[in-house]
């Protein structure tokens, strides 16, 4: 059932079929935007109900925060529906590797040695090989979790040639008062340097923006799902 937000509002599966528009129409004129770029509804304090919403309006990619709330939505949602790809995105603490590589399909906020090493060691375990990416700081924020940029050579060389891990991309949160264009471009060109192919940044702000920058993965939630009060 389709919910609505209010009088006006649109419903889920039509903000879903905007932005989708959007994106298409952010890569006219754009000469670093990648031929693809995959939209990853962040459900982070979304019901299952409203994810199972936006399942039926054609959205099959998801991202969360917590491993614990993932654990308490998902199963459930995997068995129900086994094309749907669900990506961690918060930051990742070694004592709950066990359960990130169970169940995620992907996981995009690798940024220490110490948790390479714990995934590492989990994934030989099960024999279960979740995408990985490397979360960069690239606001060299505090309280942010990630990699700095300076440690960023490092930490890839190790995860993908030592590890030997499916390392895939980089991922980034710009710093919430800055324009995030340099962001953007500074993972792009940490990326590249690497060859690694995907882009996961650009938010309800400015995936718009993050696309023509060179975006593969924007992750939007409150432009798609309306508000977090789910939870
Ligand atoms: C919440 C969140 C998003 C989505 O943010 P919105 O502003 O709701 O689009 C994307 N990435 C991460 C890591 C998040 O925590």
């Amino acid at each position: 059932m389709e919910k609505n937000y209010g009088f006006f509002e649109k419903t889920l599966g039509e903000r879903l079929k905007d932005i989708e528009t959007r994106i298409r129409r952010a890569k006219i004129d754009a000469p670093l935007a990648p031929a693809h770029t995959q939209l990853m509804g962040a459900s982070k304090m979304q019901t299952a109900e409203t994810i199972r919403e936006a399942i039926a309006a054609g959205l099959n990619w998801f991202g969360e925060n917590r491993v614990q709330e993932a654990e308490e939505k998902w199963p459930v949602l995997k068995a129900e529906f086994p094309q749907v790809k669900l990506h961690l995105l918060g930051p990742l603490q070694t004592n709950k590797v066990k359960d990130a590589v169970r169940l995620f399909d992907g996981i995009q906020s690798i940024d220490r040695i110490k948790l390479a090493d714990a995934l590492a060691d989990e994934m030989q375990k099960r024999n279960r090989r979740p995408d990985c990416f490397i979360q960069i700081n690239t606001g060299e924020e505090k309280q942010k979790s990630g990699a700095l940029p300076q440690d960023a050579d490092a930490l890839i060389a190790y995860v993908r040639d030592e590890l030997k891990l499916p390392l895939k991309g980089l991922m980034c949160i710009p710093p919430e008062r800055d324009y995030p264009a340099a962001h953007f471009a500074l993972l792009r060109k940490i990326a590249s340097a690497h060859g690694l192919d995907e882009l996961s940044m650009g938010m309800s702000g400015d995936y718009e923006l993050a696309t023509r920058m060179g975006a593969t993965i924007v992750r939007v939630g409150l432009a798609l799902f309306g508000s977090r009060d789910g939870k």
